[in-house]
């Protein structure tokens, strides 16, 4: 089963996809991840996302679809695959079908978290994230036990550069403009899943469960 998690900064696709993973062992592929990973490591790659990144805005194409492919050719064809962030508009999604083609797979199910604006925002602003693994904790919703320090490995909590307000505005706008439109794309493939992604996290995770459950075998 191969899985598409769309929608806006904060819709908590990471947060689902965690779970999501782990119930139908599916291979993550999260490019705003594999992204952070380049510019940690300083690669070239790395060095030119960073100046996108800080900015709300998107890498360029071509090099995401790189990075995604890579990714997918890294594991069996028996592995199903979700990818979180990826594609952002429709050009990465012709891509990503030319790429999914060559290689005999396709998407079975695009799952599209829908949240407002209001939430959105607050789960952006209090996002804090493990330094050393990756967990993300929020300070009102899933604070961890200890301020500060991730519950899973000790690791030091930080805020992410582009979780400040000003790239948080500017990441919604790029969303709405760039990304948006892929929600009737998908639609008029028959593959769309509208879920509310307001609720709290297992209230959401449960109505995912139901339209993966309807909709593939
Ligand atoms: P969010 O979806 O919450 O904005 P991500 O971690 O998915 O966070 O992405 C962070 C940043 O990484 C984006 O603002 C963008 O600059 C870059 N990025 C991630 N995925 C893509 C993509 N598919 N295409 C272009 N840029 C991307
Ligand atoms: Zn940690």
């Amino acid at each position: 089963m191969n899985i598409i998690l769309l929608g806006a900064p904060g819709a908590g696709k990471g947060t689902q996809a965690e779970t999501l993973v782990k119930d139908f062992n599916l291979k993550h592929i999260s490019t705003g991840d594999i992204l952070r990973e380049e510019v940690k490591k300083g690669s070239p790659v790395g060095l030119e996302a960073k100046e996108y990144m800080d900015k709300g805005l998107l890498v360029p194409d071509e090099v995401v679809i790189k990075l995604v492919a890579g990714a997918i050719s890294g594991f069996g064809s028996r592995q199903g695959f979700l990818l979180d962030g990826f594609p952002r508009n429709e050009n990465q999604a012709k891509m990503l079908e030319e790429k999914l083609c060559l290689v005999n797979r396709s998407i079975n199910r695009v799952i599209y978290l829908k949240v407002s604006k209001e939430v959105v925002i607050s789960r952006l602003s209090g996002r804090r994230i493990c330094k050393d693994c990756g967990a993300v904790y929020h300070l009102k919703n899933i604070p961890p036990k200890k301020e500060g320090i991730c519950d899973k490995c000790s690791g030091v909590l930080y805020q992410r550069e582009d979780d400040s307000e000003k790239t948080v505005l500017n990441r919604l706008e790029v969303y709405k403009k760039e990304t948006g439109g892929l929600i009737n794309y998908y639609k008029d493939k028959n593959l769309l899943s509208e879920v509310d992604g307001d609720l709290a996290q297992e209230g959401t995770y449960a109505l995912m469960l139901k339209e993966i459950n309807n909709n593939c075998e």
